[in-house]
């Protein structure tokens, strides 16, 4: 049961209105709006404050895509001299200057100024709005254990962890994950990348602007969740780059005698070996549920902590009062920062407004609800192109029974973009709700999509009809005007 009174955010106190378990970008957030809704919060974190996304993941490898990106915008542009070769030495400086080199003290400072406690350590719940911290090293007997209580939630943000397949041989060839990827001091001379999604296709483009021989394996096509126009236009250019990719392919066994020796077979069952400086592990991540005490309050360590749209583990408040709560990649919902700092903000505003008896969520779209983790999250991938979605792609519409149509543009024949390059080469695509005429997916492939797609997710999110978006006036000459030749290919 809960217990009565919350007590106020000193260091030195154990009780707490709110505990945050994990201090990544989601947790962060979470525990900030917690805390501006007049709650104590600690935050627990067991590595650094900032999580993947700031040292290991979003942060350096948009860094490491960067330069190759400008390299290319500016190539072939008239008047524009040629760039030449990029310098890996320089690049990875500037990584470790945008990651600060592992050193969380600027977050530390965030989390102080916002008035919210950090308690470093590894966190686990010990029964019902309990957390045990532990910190130190427990094999070396110096580890200390300070049990904490919160009188309303615990919130779980502990993010995910990279899955190594079982493939004969590779966890002995001592291969990368993207943290090593995205840490690397030095450029290999060739990296042989096993999987074909978002962070397989960042590491080949940014390891071939590197310098790097690439080989990406990947068992289907590239991009697998993305439109398959999306993957192919990828994988286009990263064969232009000179990475060998290789869809419909999986890696059968690997062995490291110096380099890395990968046995890979085709669709055919052939098999060939590639030779590499490293191999990069890039088949997906999962939850990080393992050890967070989640069979203390009756669930299952191996599975995600599934949420409702509250962002409460209803699974866990057996007498219909919430108490535990997760966002994040922890949930096993959508794992990019955005849309998890999304779930943090209803996580924490709800939690304070269910502590002030003010819960007023009676609509869908309620601030205090994440109805748009159903049919309109954002995905951003930095590859060349880049390639952004939105809501439905056209399988998760048909499995929906949905009757769509399907219109599409080539980005390269709109006047804004020969403005912008003479060789500019993309698409947009949407997905139109034949019943409503509201889109409910949009793609786009092609330089800075990512930054074309808010447009997009506007309408999606808006549930703006086709007809009253004709009335969106693309300033001449934005690539944006491929939205007009959307609405003349629609029939407006
Ligand atoms: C290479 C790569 C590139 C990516 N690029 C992008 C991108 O460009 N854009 C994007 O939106 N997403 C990107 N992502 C995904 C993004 O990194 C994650 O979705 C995001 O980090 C999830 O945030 P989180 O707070 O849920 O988890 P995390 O960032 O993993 O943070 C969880 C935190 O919890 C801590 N923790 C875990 N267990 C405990 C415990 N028991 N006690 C105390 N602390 C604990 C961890 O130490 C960590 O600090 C990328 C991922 C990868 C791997």
């Amino acid at each position: 049961m809960r217990p009565a009174s919350a007590t106020g955010d000193d260091a030195g106190m154990d009780t707490f209105d709110v505990i945050v378990i994990g201090a990544g970008p989601v947790g962060e957030n979470a525990a900030d709006r917690a805390k501006r809704g007049g709650l104590s919060v600690a935050i627990v974190e067991a590595e650094l404050v900032g999580g993947e996304c700031s040292y290991w993941a979003c942060m350096p490898s948009k860094t490491l895509l960067r330069p190759g990106a400008a390299r290319a915008a500016a190539a072939g542009v008239p008047g524009v001299p040629d760039i030449g070769p990029l310098d890996p030495i320089a690049i990875l400086a500037w990584r470790d200057k945008v990651t600060g080199e592992g050193d969380d003290s600027g977050q530390e400072e965030w989390l102080d100024s916002a008035g919210i406690t950090l308690i470093r350590g590894h966190g686990r719940l010990a029964g019902e709005r309990t957390v045990e911290v532990t910190a130190g090293e427990l094999a070396q007997g110096e580890a200390s254990t300070r049990t904490l209580t919160a009188t309303r939630a615990v919130v779980v943000a502990t993010g995910s962890v990279p899955v190594l397949p079982d493939i004969p041989g590779l966890v002995d060839a001592d291969p990368w994950t993207s943290r090593d990827a995205t840490a690397a001091d030095a450029v290999p001379d060739s990296l042989v990348i096993l999987g074909g999604g978002v962070v397989g296709c960042e590491m080949a483009m940014a390891y071939a602007d590197l310098g790097a021989r690439v080989t990406l394996i990947a068992r289907g096509g590239l991009l697998g969740a993305a439109e398959p126009f999306a993957g192919a236009a990828v994988a286009d250019s990263l064969r232009d780059l000179g990475v060998e990719v290789l869809t419909g392919a999986s890696a059968t066994r690997a062995a490291r005698d110096g380099d890395v020796t990968v046995t890979v077979a085709d669709a055919a069952g052939a098999e060939r070996d590639i030779v590499a400086s490293e191999i990069l592990v890039a088949t997906g991540r999962t939850p990080r549920t393992g050890d967070v005490g989640l069979d203390t309050v009756g669930l299952d360590p191996r599975a995600p902590l599934a949420i409702d749209d509250s962002t409460a583990v209803l699974a866990a408040s057996a007498d219909g009062d919430p108490w535990l709560y997760a966002c994040g990649d922890v949930t096993g919902r959508v794992a990019t920062t955005h849309q998890g700092k999304y779930q943090a903000r209803v996580c924490g505003d709800v939690i304070a407004a269910r502590a002030a008896g003010t819960e007023d969520a009676d609509h869908e779209w309620s601030p205090l609800r994440a109805t748009a983790d159903h049919g309109a999250q954002t995905q951003a991938v930095f590859t060349r192109p880049q390639v952004a979605w939105v809501g439905l792609t056209r399988a998760q519409a048909d499995a929906a029974g949905l009757s769509v149509d399907e219109v599409g543009v080539d980005l390269g024949a709109v006047g804004g973009a020969s403005v912008t390059h003479p060789d500019y080469a993309g698409r947009i695509q949407i997905l139109v709700d034949r019943e409503r005429r509201v889109i409910v997916g949009a793609t786009v492939v092609g330089p800075e999509a990512g930054e074309m797609l808010h447009a997009a997710t506007i309408a999606v999110v808006g549930e703006v009809t086709i007809d009253r978006l004709w009335h969106a006036v693309p300033a001449f000459p934005t690539v944006s005007e491929a939205w007009l030749r959307l609405g003349e290919a629609y029939g407006l």
